[in-house]
């Protein structure tokens, strides 16, 4: 007799870190970030068609800081780089991103000065969504294959990759510190 036959009806068995992984891929509230023609799809995946809070997503934050997944939707552009930085720093911890569309991923057809060749130059990615535009399904799959992720990741991990995000933002502040105190 297994000792799950033992146990009294109503009672599972589980961990802590299996409870926490449900409850944050049940919970994840995105802060959208729609900078071109893939925002038009990432919005109709909001409609009553697709409806992604049947996933715990009941609302797109408008405030990063009660967000903490960032869907990264069109190009992104040279100028708007240190923006997005900012408010993926704003994010609430632990927190995901997801690269949607080519642009997105690796610049796509913007192979040229002004467009970053890939979001991952600026915020760590969590899930790559090919496609130009992605359609709402695929949204939708790509934030579930997200939700695995959340689910299987051991607890302390995010905490050591936000250290060695801050320890690699430090360092490129490294030239500014080192400019010279002014006295007054
Ligand atoms: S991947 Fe296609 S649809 Fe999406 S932003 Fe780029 S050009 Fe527009």
């Amino acid at each position: 007799m297994g000792l799950e036959e033992k146990l009294p009806a109503g009672v599972l068995l589980t961990t802590v870190e299996q409870v926490i992984g449900l409850a944050r891929k049940s919970s994840v509230w995105p802060a959208t970030f729609g900078l071109a023609c893939c925002a038009i799809e990432m919005m109709a995946t909001g409609d009553p068609r697709h409806d992604f809070s049947r996933w715990g997503m009941e609302r797109a934050s408008g405030s990063p800081r009660q967000a903490d997944l960032m869907i990264v939707a069109g190009r992104v552009s040279q100028k708007m780089a240190p923006v997005l930085r900012q408010i993926y720093d704003q994010m609430a911890s632990p927190k995901w991103v997801i690269a949607m569309g080519v642009c997105a991923s690796s610049g796509g057809m913007f192979n040229n000065y002004a467009i970053v060749q890939g979001v991952d130059h600026i915020v760590p990615v969590d899930v790559y969504l090919p496609g130009c535009p992605p359609r709402p399904e695929m949204l939708l799959d790509a934030i579930l294959k997200l939700h695995d992720k959340i689910q299987n990741t051991k607890l302390g991990v995010h905490r050591k990759r936000e250290i060695e995000e801050l320890e690699k933002a430090r360092l490129r502040q490294l030239p500014l510190l080192d400019q010279p105190e002014v006295v007054s």
